[in-house]
């Protein structure tokens, strides 16, 4: 079994993050991508809120330069995804990826969320096939088609302002009256041409016969129902952690999120996690950067402690 002083696990801000310092700290970390190199933001277009850029940037523009700048210093990028770990023993730990397993002695978990599903009938049959949770990946095929797209938050917003590049028009239903957006992002969707909303809406049903054909649709208020046809359904409704692997090792919130102390640490002494795995309440890139930042710096101590 290879080993291994820090292994991080998840490829997006937080772990290469967590990836730059302790490779600065001599540590030698070894990242394990994940199914998503690079994670959420390379499959965001827009990035501009992250410090440093000026005129904003694109997820996979600042994705492959933060890699850049952690392989400088020497991290090891390893493009595979963690199957099994076992935190129950203590450090050191263990780590399989669907190739290898790995002993690590101390782990820094940085696997992130993924898009909630609505859970309704034809959600799961029609992905890839008109629903989708990726208006950078799926938008291109839907050029000068109609799509709707279901949340009021700013992902909803910002991947409706997206796919007006592409489709002909773009229908944003919310199951409320109000949007959850952010006002600059709100104003641009208000503004928009393109983008119509409906509200107080939630979906039943995705329709269609190997491909969307349409959405049944509830009105929460008055209780009407109605079909709206339409070519593509985006999902954008928040996202859940990637903490399934963890369960019963890690104790997680009654959200399923990694809980971790003001040390980053995990109730593993010697396995730590920043990002989205541990955070359902800021879940920005620049947040993101800090609790990777901060987990390394951690994870450094606490292995200089055990020596
Ligand atoms: P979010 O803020 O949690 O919004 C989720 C939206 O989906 C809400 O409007 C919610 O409705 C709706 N929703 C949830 N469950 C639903 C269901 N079962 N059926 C129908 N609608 C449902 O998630 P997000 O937009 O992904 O944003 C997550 C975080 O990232 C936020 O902190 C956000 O500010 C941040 N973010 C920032 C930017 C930016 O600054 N440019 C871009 C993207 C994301 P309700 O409003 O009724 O709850």
């Amino acid at each position: 079994m290879q080993k291994e002083k820090v292994i991080v696990i998840g490829s997006g801000p937080a772990g290469i993050t967590a990836a730059l310092y302790t490779a600065r700290a001599a540590l030698d970390p070894l990242v394990i991508s994940g199914s998503q190199l690079g994670g959420q933001i390379s499959i965001t277009n827009e990035v501009e809120n992250y410090p440093g850029f000026p005129e904003g940037t694109t997820g996979p523009e600042l994705a492959e330069l933060m890699q850049k700048q952690a392989e400088r210093f020497g991290a090891r990028l390893l493009i595979d995804e963690v199957v099994e770990v076992d935190f129950m023993n203590g450090s050191p730990f263990t780590v399989k990826t669907h190739g290898e397993s790995f002993e690590a002695e101390s782990v820094i978990l940085c696997v992130g969320a993924s898009p909630r599903r609505l859970g309704v009938p034809g959600e799961e049959e029609m992905i890839g096939r008109g629903v989708s949770f990726c208006a950078t990946c799926d938008g291109f095929f839907f050029r000068e088609k109609d799509v709707v797209v279901i949340g009021g938050g700013d992902s909803a917003m910002e991947e409706a302002l997206f796919l007006t590049r592409f489709a002909s028009h773009v229908k944003v239903i919310h199951r409320r009256d109000e949007l959850r957006a952010g006002e600059a992002l709100k104003k641009r969707a208000f503004a928009n041409e393109k983008v119509s909303f409906v509200w107080d809406t939630v979906v039943d049903e995705i329709i269609g016969n190997g491909k969307v054909e349409s959405v049944k649709l509830s009105n929460v208020k008055s209780g009407d129902q109605s079909v709206s046809n339409t070519d593509g359904v985006f999902i954008f409704i928040g996202h859940y952690p990637n903490s399934e692997l963890f369960k019963g090792q890690l104790d997680l919130d009654e959200r399923e999120y990694v809980i971790t102390d003001e040390k980053m640490m995990t109730s593993v002494p010697g396995v730590f996690a920043a990002g989205e795995i541990q955070d359902p309440v800021f879940r920005q890139i620049a947040t993101s950067v800090g609790q990777g930042c901060a987990a390394a710096m951690m994870t450094e101590r606490w292995l200089e402690e055990q020596e």
